[in-house]
């Protein structure tokens, strides 16, 4: 996940936005991936998920397996991933100019669905 975390030390405290491994926990600086899924092309209503993050190797592949129970295939699942350079580039560019409207792109409505293990134990 993207997330602040709360930095100590000279000259003050600070709240940094740093990418947080979600199998590790540990931040990510270099070669790591940003996974979501979608049901993008399955029917019924277009859903997504939040975006995760993780280092690239062994966190990738846990990952993949809690994703595999979280987001059933049989429920019209299909995982996403891209480097998260590219990632981070891309929303940077996006947070400061609109998507061109004239190019014939445009959004779909899409649901936020948080994971199936998450919302069993609410
Ligand atoms: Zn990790």
């Amino acid at each position: 996940m993207i997330e602040y975390i709360g930095v100590s030390g000279p000259p003050d405290a600070l709240v940094c936005t740093i990418f947080v491994c979600d199998t590790c926990r540990e931040q990510v600086i270099e070669r790591g991936n940003n996974v979501w899924g979608s049901t993008a092309g399955a029917p019924g209503p277009r859903r997504g998920t939040p975006i995760h993050v993780t280092h690239e190797g062994h966190c990738d592949a846990a990952f993949d397996q809690w994703f595999a129970q979280a987001y059933p295939d049989a429920d019209g699942w299909m995982q996403l991933s891209e480097e998260l350079d590219f990632f981070a580039r891309q929303l940077a560019h996006n947070a400061t100019k609109p998507l061109p409207a004239d190019d014939g792109i445009r959004t779909h409505p899409q649901q936020l669905t948080l994971p199936r293990l998450a919302q069993e134990t609410q």
